[in-house]
């Protein structure tokens, strides 16, 4: 006999997690099977940012920050509010550009002048033009946000199975029946599948197309700096926060981005990009240049065709791809991934635009129309 539960959730990332949550204080029976350990991919490899003013989810995203160390009742170091800071003419005006596509949504933006950001920002320096403040978004810790969401799922009956591949999704009458583990047969009424980047492999045996592509992304952790009013600080391609303990955790963006194959070897850092990290964070904050690099680690980042989420349901089956900003968003997605497996649909915004229909007509060679070529070939 293989164990019977309301909904199965594939990956204990945040999305999963989250969902499993969300699921469980609805008193459903959910089990989350996970081939590592909680958080062992992007979720916790993430810059922790929670800013995303352009997704449907991002009020609710919004909503929910502020209460969820109350809701789940352990930590995760929210903070609200975010600076982006400028070191030269192009990406000051870029970043006025974003507050007046964010001011235009309701979203409430400040335009700061030089001596404005090195006050808000002790260790910019007199490179810095300005930039602007959003008095909204925030950030939290990766590592302890997806640990309290597991806590919190154990804490309402909810099971969590490490190093446990879903081999199969099994499948009878059109619907998903269950799943298969190397640890046995498991059935759902329901089944989440919400892998980050194996989302395209574990469907496609269903005839299931999903469109993501891989790509890798790097942080560093230098020594603590003293600790500044709003931790959240991106510019100069970067993105991250300052700890509580007040190291600098930064990533870059998409140039630096590699391809790499979901199934391949784990992620880890290397040393020329580790170093172009380091020189553009000591660039944003020259009063910080001296700190250094203590850490480096590298995730892997699932990618849509057009970098909206995936979220969609089929039948009793629901697929969740968050395509890089899963971290953020995850209160949302956990919130209307219950909704899509409770009630059909979700009650709190349109999420028509994430549904997977939207990639029917998607060329095979999307990747490549895009430019999005693995290193060895670009
Ligand atoms: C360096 C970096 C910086 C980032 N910065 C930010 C940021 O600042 N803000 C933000 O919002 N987002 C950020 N992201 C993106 C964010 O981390 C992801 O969007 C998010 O973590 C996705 O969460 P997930 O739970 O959907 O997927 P994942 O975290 O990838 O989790 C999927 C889980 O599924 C498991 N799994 C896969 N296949 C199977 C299988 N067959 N059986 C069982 N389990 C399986 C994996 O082990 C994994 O634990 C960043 C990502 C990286 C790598």
């Amino acid at each position: 006999m293989s164990e019977q539960y309301d909904v199965i959730v594939i990956g204990a990332g945040v999305t999963g997690l989250s969902a499993a949550w969300w699921l469980a204080r609805d008193g459903l029976s959910v089990l989350v099977l996970d081939k590592g350990v909680v958080g062992a991919e992007a979720s916790s490899r993430n810059g922790g940012g929670a800013s995303h003013y352009q997704s449907p989810l991002f009020a609710e995203e919004q909503r929910l920050w502020p209460m969820m160390d109350d809701l789940l009742g352990y930590p995760t170091e929210h903070q609200a509010e975010r600076v982006i800071i400028a070191t030269n003419q192009h990406d000051f005006d870029h970043y006025n550009f974003i507050a007046d596509i964010c001011v235009g949504m309701g979203w409430p933006v400040d335009k700061i002048d030089g001596d404005t950001a090195r006050e808000m920002v002790p260790i910019a320096g007199d490179n810095c033009l300005g930039g602007i403040h959003f008095r909204f978004g925030g950030h939290a810790n990766p590592q302890r946000t997806v640990q309290a969401y597991a806590w919190a799922l154990q804490d309402l009956g909810g099971r969590v199975i490490q190093h446990c591949p879903v081999t199969s999704i099994e499948t009878a009458g059109g619907h998903v029946t269950g799943v298969t583990t190397p640890r046995g047969a498991f059935t759902c009424g329901s089944l989440v599948v919400a892998a980050g980047p194996q989302i395209a492999g574990l469907l496609a045996p269903l005839g299931i197309h999903v469109p993501l592509a891989a790509g890798r992304a790097e942080m560093i952790v230098t020594e603590p700096a003293p600790l500044m009013r709003l931790g959240g600080v991106d510019g100069n391609g970067l993105y991250g926060r300052q700890t509580m303990r007040g190291n600098l955790a930064f990533g870059g963006g998409p140039h630096e981005w590699i391809d790499t194959a979901p199934e391949g070897p784990r992620a880890r850092p290397t040393t020329p990009l580790s170093r172009s990290l380091a020189r553009r964070v000591a660039e944003l904050f020259p009063r910080a240049s001296h700190l250094n690099v203590i850490r480096s680690w590298a995730g892997v980042v699932e990618n849509t065709p057009d970098g909206r989420p995936l979220l969609d349901r089929l039948d009793n089956l629901v697929i969740a791809s968050m395509s890089g900003v899963g971290f953020g968003l995850s209160p949302a997605s956990g919130h209307a991934i219950r909704d899509l497996v409770v009630d059909g649909a979700c009650s709190f915004t349109d999420i028509g635009k994430l549904s997977l229909a939207r990639f029917a007509d998607l060329a095979p060679d999307w990747r490549e129309t895009a430019g999005w070529l693995p290193l060895a070939s670009a």
